[in-house]
């Protein structure tokens, strides 16, 4: 009777066993089939997508670059970048003059084919007396806004023989990271001498340039 029960009792487990393994192999195998045909029709169409959209953003990207120069003067302030400097001189100009913000206003432009500063702020018009650059730059970025864009990432030079700027960079950086509204690591500020030479270099002057990159918000 014990011989006879293991005998059948063998052949239940191995079978159990196969007929778990067919049903292992036949369900991988239709996986793998599925995934096979899925890759076949479908990928090349996510990469084509893909393509596509890649393209139609690229073409849309905007590059801007702006420049600007003033005089210094004694008895005027020394803005730079939204940031009075503390200097025996400042810029000479119809507004308070902060020639960064200006070559960033002229970059923003620029990039939209808008023309440049003077076109849209006149030294002629009474409305810009004096004014505040840092409400140029607002204004500037309302055009950008209206027309679906926003700033990608900027970088600006400074060209100042005196006072140093680099101790001032930081709260430049941070003035324009508001006034763009982008993140502080999207916007670069870099200042440099011109060793006593030219009218940079003998303090009769500062000048700025400005490479803006402008993206489309909504893709
Ligand atoms: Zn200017």
């Amino acid at each position: 009777m014990p011989v006879f029960k293991a005998n059948h009792t063998e052949p239940d487990i191995l079978s159990g066993f196969f007929f778990v393994g067919k049903r292992f192999l036949s369900f991988s195998r239709r996986l793998f089939l599925a995934v096979s045909s899925v890759s076949r029709t479908r990928l090349p169409f996510f990469c084509f997508s893909r393509k596509y959209y890649l393209c139609r953003v690229m073409k849309k990207i905007r590059i801007g670059y702006g420049y600007d120069v003033h005089r210094l003067v004694e008895g005027r302030r020394l803005w730079i970048g939204g940031v009075s400097i503390e200097s025996p001189k400042g810029e000479a100009a119809h507004s308070d003059g902060d020639v960064l913000l200006h070559a960033v206003c002229d970059s923003l432009l620029g990039a939209l084919a808008l023309g440049d500063i003077g076109t849209h702020f006149p030294d002629t018009s009474d409305e810009f007396k004096d004014i505040d650059s840092k409400e140029l730059l607002r204004r500037c970025m309302s055009m950008v806004k209206e027309r679906g864009y926003c700033v990608g990432n900027i970088d600006v030079m400074l060209r100042l023989e005196r006072p140093k700027v680099k101790p001032h960079v930081p709260k430049i950086r941070e003035t324009m990271a508001a006034l763009l509204e982008c993140d502080i690591e999207d916007v670069s500020v870099k200042a440099t001498t011109c060793e006593s030479m030219g009218f940079v270099g003998n303090g009769d002057g500062v000048d700025a340039s400005s490479v803006v990159l402008l993206l489309p918000k909504n893709d």
